[in-house]
């Protein structure tokens, strides 16, 4: 492994102009697991320099060999992908399963669906048949800024790298400082595979150190941030006077909508998508909207499910949920579990404090609340644990009304043998996901939300042309093609 103070630029691995350690802290075990440099101002220009004179010849290299030099990178995972399944469930605490089967294999997952989604771009195109003067032309839109989260760290780097590679944007990726390990795993992944010195830079830094460096700096075409509502709002406010463009993708709220029909595996497929990585997920299908005819036999299901899934030691084997990442997050967790009880929420799993026989690392008791109250905090404030909540309803407006009734809007869930239902359901719920009858979204699907949950779409074509400007071109020659 690489120093990991040290951050990659132009090429290289290069030590931080001024000296700033940051412990990265293993949750599982509350120990330092390895120590990285928070950039400075100074780094953070070099990264952006070393970027921006790389990009017209990036910009300017074929689509077919940027994209050979991605495929390159997956050689490197093939070869690696057990070292970053290791970095991942040390870094945040999944557990290692989780982090082989799940959290690792977002790489190569989303590096072939982009190779894929890349042919189908259309580069240059006259306008319409019956305007062959005009032209549009796609375009890289120069330098971008990465910065992403830790909750699923390779997912969210290869979702926004790999397609700004294929776009031919140069890169200027900031990880989470709290799981900085995998995505320098991955630079070097990015320098074997010989991607041109300068077309790839990482440093590493905080939010309010290298984050907003990048976001202000005026070399820098646009951010593509993964990440908390706060922040989202943060950069949205430090790009706008460069006038960037910013791609938001922030929390969510989700409600799992479960109809009377609904098919007999629905209830438990939600619990533990709900308690999935720890309740770390934007996505996580947090609010449980049940039908009143089948509300109790659904809370007992719930709460039974609940009871038996496993908190265990993130080096273990098995399907067991690992901590949350870190103390403070600990802390936000069991503060939202103590108010759910104050706010007279039914509490019939889990609860406050550690699981038994754990008496290190931030783990936290798989919580299930009945009888909430869509006004109650725990229903509308993102919690980012294992905690549910379970909400009744009595007919199909009202589930909708309680699904919408929230400041978020990533992925909604539906439960119900109705067709006819699901596909009203899908059209009402205001969400940039709906996911029904636990069919997984097929592969180049995008990923984004609506309202506080962002503005971005990632995946597939889409997440391609996030990175793209469009030229409108009128005059073009055929002839001279
Ligand atoms: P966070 O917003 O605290 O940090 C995310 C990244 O932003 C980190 O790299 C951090 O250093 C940086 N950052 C923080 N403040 C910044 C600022 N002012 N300017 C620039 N950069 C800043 O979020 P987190 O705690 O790492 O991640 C959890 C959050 O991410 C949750 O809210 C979750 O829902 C959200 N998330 C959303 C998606 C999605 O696709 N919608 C996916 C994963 C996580």
């Amino acid at each position: 492994m690489i120093n990991t103070t040290d951050f990659y630029i132009n090429g290289a691995w290069v030590p931080p102009v001024a000296s700033r350690p940051c412990d990265v802290i293993n949750p599982a075990s509350e120990e330092v697991c390895a120590t990285i440099s928070l950039g400075d101002q100074a780094d953070t220009n070099a990264a952006v320099k070393a970027a921006s004179e790389a990009f017209p010849t990036w910009a300017a290299t074929p689509p077919a060999e940027r994209a050979a030099f991605v495929a390159k990178i997956l050689e490197q995972y093939n070869k690696r992908e057990e070292e970053m399944a290791q970095a991942i469930s040390v870094e945040m605490g999944a557990p290692i399963d989780l982090a082989r089967k799940s959290q690792a294999t977002c790489l190569p997952w989303h590096l072939e669906n982009f190779l894929e989604a890349v042919e189908a771009v259309e580069w240059d195109r006259p306008l319409r048949d019956d305007a062959p003067n005009d032209r549009i032309i796609m375009e890289p839109i120069g330098v971008v800024g990465l910065i992403t989260p830790w909750n699923w760290p390779m997912n969210q780097v290869t979702l926004k790298v790999i397609p700004a590679l294929l776009a031919g944007c140069t890169i200027v990726l900031k990880p989470s400082e709290e799981a900085p390990l995998s995505s320098l795993l991955f630079a070097e992944f990015v320098h074997d595979a010989g991607v041109p010195a300068g077309v790839f830079n990482l440093v590493n830094g905080d939010g309010l150190g290298v984050g907003t460096q990048l976001s202000t700096h005026p070399d820098v075409a646009m951010i593509s941030f993964t990440g908390s509502t706060r922040a989202g709002t943060a950069i949205s406010k430090a790009a706008a006077e460069t006038l960037k463009r910013v791609t938001l993708e922030l929390g969510g709220k989700g409600a799992n909508v479960i109809f009377a029909d609904a098919d007999a595996k629905a209830v438990k497929r939600g619990v533990l998508h709900c308690m999935q990585n720890s309740g770390q997920s934007c996505n996580a299908p947090t609010r449980m909207l049940v039908e009143s005819s089948i509300y109790d036999r659904v809370v007992d299901e719930a709460t039974e499910v609940a009871a038996k899934v496993n908190v265990g030691p993130t080096s273990e084997p098995g399907r067991h949920i690992g901590p949350v990442v870190n103390k403070s997050q600990w802390d936000k967790i069991q503060g939202m579990i103590q108010t759910g009880i104050d706010e007279g929420a039914r509490l019939v799993a889990g609860g406050t404090g550690l699981p038994e026989g754990v008496n290190r690392g931030y783990y936290v008791r798989p919580t299930v609340f009945a009888d909430v109250t869509n006004d109650m905090a725990i229903a509308q404030q993102e919690i980012f644990g294992p905690v549910l909540s379970i909400i009744p309803f009595a007919d199909e407006a009202e589930a909708v009304s309680i699904a919408n009734d929230t400041a978020y809007g990533l992925t909604n869930y539906v439960q119900t043998a109705d067709g006819a239902r699901r596909n009203r359901m899908a059209r009402a719920l205001k969400s940039g996901m709906v996911e029904m009858n636990g069919m997984d979204r097929a592969a180049g699907s995008p990923f984004g939300g609506m309202k506080m949950s962002g503005r971005a779409r990632e995946g597939g074509l889409w997440g391609i042309e996030e990175f793209l400007e469009v030229k409108a071109v009128s005059g073009w020659d055929i002839a001279a093609e």
